[in-house]
């Protein structure tokens, strides 16, 4: 009889579990819609190849009871669980996990950022008794030797690539972290037919969106950015055409039109972005399918920017993060002002529609850093924008700060963008960079001529008004309610 695995997000509130270097907090984030479980379906795909019998859920998207999945679970009966945990919801997922091993015994894996290279000080904080291994990196790259090592008694715990794993005397030993699987193109792409596709959606149209994993690894070394630690600073892009025949089987097996491409930068290297882009133009999908990315401001030209828009981009994302020089410059995010606003004209130009991501309430940060940011955002015009709150995760430079000037809560677990745990910065106090935010927000959506613009764009298309007034009403009761 096969081993029966269960991957899955638990019931609760929303929270972008698979992406480990944002944890999104969906219900109070202005216009985002919550993205594919990808990391459950790579792990799936690379467990169904081992011959494993899988089910894979995302109860938390579905709205699913904790009743109904202990239904499923009875049923199922798991040999070993995986679940995708996240800073903030932490402590809940380890108190469910704790009654899920007391009902069924089965061998438990959580996979989250947290586990990358943990500080001792951080995994103290924590009730860890009924946890047999932390995937602290990349699941494809771990999983499937995991459960062999754990039902089948195959392998060595010591051979798996940034894990945690429970040895004989009850301690946890680590394994290698800061190698990362090279060659992605052998991965397979995530189980999709495990995935219920229809759950995550184009935020504009409702049409069901997959996310499609372009490349992992970034670069730079912005000093909030969980990339650098977990994904390592060199960047490892799988080839155009593997990504290609990813769309392929998208479209063609479960009639996926729209895709987000996820890569910590998408457009990092011009010349792949050129080759991907004209593979899609080239291709039978042209025209039926279209895609949104980020991007950093720099390094990036117009001619990519159209070259995007000509394959199907119907929107770039980018983390212009702040209005102020100094402040980048403290970041180390690697980019100016001017290029900021340089990035920005170039999408006014080609037509192309573009998110604009902020973060203020950084330690250095005081009101005229603020405000230059709320004048960088008037200034450049994006179609839709999010502001954040700094948060301070584990492993970052910016945790590390916010200990030193001793801006940080006992601990920032249990904390959101929205909810940091910082108390403020150096300068102003954490009520107020939350009103800073609030008068940003609103200064930029309540704007009569963006009112009037947006109304405009979409009077035409009634599913679009629809979402546009939803996620309108969204953020503004978000905005009065915190
Ligand atoms: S550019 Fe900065 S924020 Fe973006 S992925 Fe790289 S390190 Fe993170």
């Amino acid at each position: 009889m096969k081993n029966r695995i269960m991957l899955f997000y638990p019931p609760g509130m929303l929270f972008q579990r698979g992406e480990d270097r944002c944890q999104q907090n969906i219900k109070d984030a202005s216009a985002e819609a919550m993205r594919a479980c990808n990391d459950l379906g790579y792990g799936a795909a690379i467990l169904l190849k081992k011959g494993y019998e899988v089910k894979l859920r995302d109860y938390q998207t579905e709205g699913v009871s904790l009743p109904e999945m202990y239904a499923e679970f009875d049923a199922f009966k798991p040999d070993l669980i995986m679940m995708s945990i996240t800073n903030t919801t932490i402590f809940d997922d380890l108190k469910l996990l704790k009654e899920i091993k007391e009902k069924y015994d089965p061998v438990i894996v959580i996979k989250g950022a947290l586990f990358y290279d943990p500080e001792q000080e951080m995994l103290d904080l924590l009730d860890l008794s009924c946890v047999d291994y932390m995937i602290g990196g990349e699941v494809d790259f771990a999983i499937g030797e995991i459960a062999d090592l754990a039902l089948r008694g195959e392998g060595n715990a010591d051979d798996i690539l940034s894990i945690l794993y429970r040895k004989e005397d009850g301690s946890f030993a680590r394994t290698k972290f800061h190698v990362w699987g090279e060659d992605l193109d052998s991965r397979p792409f995530p189980a999709r037919e495990l995935m219920n596709n229809a759950l995550y959606k184009r935020p504009d149209t409702d049409e069901p969106m997959a996310t499609i994993q372009t490349g992992r690894g970034c670069p730079s070394s912005c000093v909030f950015c969980l990339t650098p630690v977990i994904s390592g600073k060199c960047v490892r892009m799988r080839s155009p055409q593997n990504v290609m025949d990813e769309l392929t089987e998208c479209y063609e097996k479960h009639g996926i039109r729209n895709f987000f491409f996820k890569a910590d930068t998408f457009t990092i290297d011009p010349a792949w972005v050129k080759e991907m882009c004209e593979l899609i133009i080239a291709s039978p999908l042209h025209g039926k399918i279209a895609f949104t990315a980020n991007s950093r401001v720099n390094p990036l030209s117009k001619e990519t920017l159209q070259l995007m828009k000509d394959a199907g981009c119907f929107m770039v994302a980018f983390g212009f993060e702040s209005g102020s020089d100094e402040m980048l410059k403290t970041l180390k995010k690697g980019t100016t002002v001017e290029m900021n606003l340089r990035a920005a004209k170039w999408c006014h130009e080609v037509g192309l529609p573009f998110w604009g991501f902020f973060v203020i309430g950084f330690p250095w940060e005081n009101r005229e850093h603020i405000l230059a940011t709320k004048k960088l955002i008037l200034q450049a015009d994006p179609t839709f924008i999010e502001v954040k709150m700094a948060l301070p995760f584990y492993g970052t430079p910016l945790y590390d700060a916010a200990k030193e000037f001793g801006l940080l809560a006992e601990s920032p677990l249990g904390s959101d963008f929205f909810h940091s745990a910082m108390s403020g910065t150096k300068y102003l106090s954490q009520a107020e960079v939350e009103k800073l935010r609030k008068n940003i927000l609103l200064s930029f959506y309540l704007r009569p001529k963006y009112i009037f613009r947006k109304f405009a764009e979409c009077i035409t298309k009634p599913r679009v008004f629809a979402n546009y007034v939803k996620y309108g009403v969204k953020m503004l009761v978000n905005i009065i309610r915190h």
